[in-house]
């Protein structure tokens, strides 16, 4: 079991925390809240636990209550939730786990069998948390994979036609990719892609990064206005001209779309921007092309 998975437990009664502590103490990282409203808190924090032991009976706002918020909340909705409680009736049980808790214990507790719980809890959130990573990342750059892309594309499609604001997005492709892999082998190849996507991994919350597949990425820029956009993917050109891995000279050509009444999806979009992609390469690489 890795020791950096982390535990939160809450409960208004700081013998109950303590006791319920040393029962897990050594299983991994703990935290603890005296209320429904710091569970709350603590949990849509980055890093976020990766278990949440939580009391039912608690003043102000009960166990229950605060499931039912950290289940209907996207951020917090998947991590896992075992109620500890002094009710023993099997209507509390049911209520328990039908309101999205993995498991329930009852006061009074035995030591052993809450640190088995909590231990069996931790290994399947892990098991979940490996399972994302492949689903949703690709492995060679860390990035996200195209599976991931075209799900967040769509939403921001959507709330982008809803609410009349820009999304762009761009095709990049690295020029004459298969030479490099000739020349200097696949493994050069692989770390040439590693840092061109690190390079093209903008860190700010209006841009994606996507690596689509062999050397393309897709990147959105959501909410940007023309300038800001058309400035961001100049960069982008810049950076990967001045990257310099084993002196291999590194260029990308980059189709860029806005979207229009004419995109009546995240396809439409896309392929435009491909279009351009395309006559980017056509007029010479290591340059961008609007798309009309
Ligand atoms: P262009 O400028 O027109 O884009 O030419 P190009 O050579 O980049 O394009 P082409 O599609 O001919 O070649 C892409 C190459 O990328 C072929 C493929 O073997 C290689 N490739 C795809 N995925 C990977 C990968 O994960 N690692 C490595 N090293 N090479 C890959
Ligand atoms: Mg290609
Ligand atoms: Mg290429």
């Amino acid at each position: 079991m890795s020791n950096e998975q982390k535990v939160l437990i809450v409960d208004d009664s700081p013998s109950i925390l303590k006791m319920l502590a040393s029962c897990i103490k050594g299983l991994c990282n703990i935290n603890t809240a005296h209320s429904g409203q710091a569970c709350l808190q603590i949990a849509a924090q980055f890093p976020q636990p990766d278990l949440i032991l939580l009391d039912v009976s608690m003043p102000e706002m009960d166990g229950y209550e605060v499931c039912k918020a950290l289940k209907s909340d996207p951020v917090t909705a998947s991590i896992p939730v075992i109620f500890v409680t002094g009710l023993q009736g099997e209507k509390d049980e049911e209520k328990g786990l039908m309101i999205g808790a993995v498991d329930y214990i009852t006061k009074p507790f035995r030591p052993a069998i809450v640190a088995a719980r909590v231990s069996t809890h931790l290994t399947i959130k892990l098991q979940q948390d490996k399972l994302n990573q492949l689903a949703f990342y690709d492995q060679l750059t860390g990035l996200y994979n195209r599976h991931y892309l075209m799900d967040v594309a769509k939403q921001k499609m959507q709330a982008a036609q809803q609410q009349q604001h820009p999304l762009w997005v761009l095709m990049v492709d690295v020029d004459h990719f298969k030479s490099i892999n000739d020349n200097h082998g696949h493994s050069v190849g692989d770390l040439v892609l590693q840092q061109v996507g690190e390079a093209l991994a903008i860190d700010d919350e209006t841009a994606v990064t996507a690596r689509s597949g062999g050397e393309e990425f897709v990147i959105l820029f959501d909410q940007c206005d023309d300038e800001e956009a058309f400035n961001k993917a100049i960069l982008l050109l810049d950076a990967i001209e001045s990257l310099d891995p084993h002196k291999i000279n590194v260029t990308i050509s980059i189709g860029m779309a806005k979207i229009s009444e004419q995109d009546k999806d995240f396809d439409s979009l896309l392929k435009r921007a491909d279009i351009a992609l395309y006559k980017a390469k056509e007029n010479g690489r290591n340059r961008l092309e609007l798309a009309f």
